[in-house]
């Protein structure tokens, strides 16, 4: 028995990277996946044929998370194609990194929406389908930034600080309907969005981190798993930390 057998699981931002490695696990463990993504066609295809192997439904779809109707018309046409909606990870995100002093409105604005107002649009949407369900898991990706801030990061950790008093508060309005709702607080995980830093700042950071490593997408990909499955069938408005203890 797979732990998310049958399951039907929206994942957002899922073209590369985190994403990438949740949709990969979900769809190993018997989920049907509809993934998102904003503008990687082709590596949206080629996900959509490579998870197809593991014998499930799965479909990407390019849709702006930050679009409140977008959002909408997503899980409309997922309810539509999947039938219901049992697990959904809000994990696009984008980085606008400057300091504070040089920050543009812009800079600003992007980022809450992408990130945060993403949150609020797609977890808004799968309220129907999950209570008619009676069940549901919502996990977020927030960030270790979001706890601990970061200088240059203002408006990223905004966005993830804000996603977790959001899944708090998701948390303590759905509970009587059976309806979960976790955030994640990943480290430093090597992915497109780090491969940008250059090589010797990205050894200072693994020399700093107690497990002495960059997180991969699979360590996020298996903690996002347990809180998509009833494994944490009793685990409600938390943060998990997956930061190789770089934050306790
Ligand atoms: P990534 O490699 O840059 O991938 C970002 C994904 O989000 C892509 O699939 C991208 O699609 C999609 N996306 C961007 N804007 C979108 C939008 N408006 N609507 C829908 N999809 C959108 O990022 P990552 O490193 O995997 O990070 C994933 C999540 O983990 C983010 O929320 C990030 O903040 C968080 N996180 C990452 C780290 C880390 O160290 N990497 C640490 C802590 C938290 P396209 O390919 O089409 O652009």
């Amino acid at each position: 028995m797979k732990l998310l057998d049958g399951k039907v699981a929206i994942i957002t931002g899922a073209s590369r990277g985190i994403g990438k490695g949740i949709a990969t696990l979900f769809a190993q463990q018997g989920a049907h996946v509809a993934f998102t993504y904003a503008s990687s066609d082709e590596k949206a295809r080629a996900l959509e044929q490579e998870l197809s192997a593991f014998g499930t439904k799965i479909k990407g779809f390019k849709s702006d998370a930050a679009d409140f109707e977008a959002a909408q018309s997503l899980v409309d046409a997922v309810v539509a194609e999947f039938g219901t909606v049992d697990v959904l990870v809000n994990n696009a995100g984008i980085t606008r990194d400057t300091l504070l002093m040089r920050m543009s409105e812009e800079q600003w604005d992007e980022v809450i929406r992408v990130n945060l107002k993403s949150v609020f649009n797609l977890s808004k949407a799968v309220i129907k389908p999950m209570m008619k369900a009676k069940s549901g898991s919502i996990i977020n990706m927030s960030s270790v930034v979001g706890v601990k801030g970061n200088a240059g990061q203002a408006n990223y950790a905004a966005s993830k600080a804000g996603i977790i008093g959001f899944t708090k508060s998701m948390a303590a309005e759905m509970g009587s309907r059976n309806i979960r709702c976790n955030a994640i607080a990943p480290g430093f995980i090597e992915t497109e969005m780090t491969g940008a830093l250059a090589e010797d700042v990205v050894q200072k950071w693994r020399d700093t981190i107690p497990l002495k490593r960059g997180g991969s997408t699979e360590d996020v990909a298996n903690v996002t798993l347990f809180l998509a499955s009833d494994m944490s069938a009793y685990v409600t408005g938390q943060t998990l930390h997956v930061c190789g203890g770089m934050l306790m």
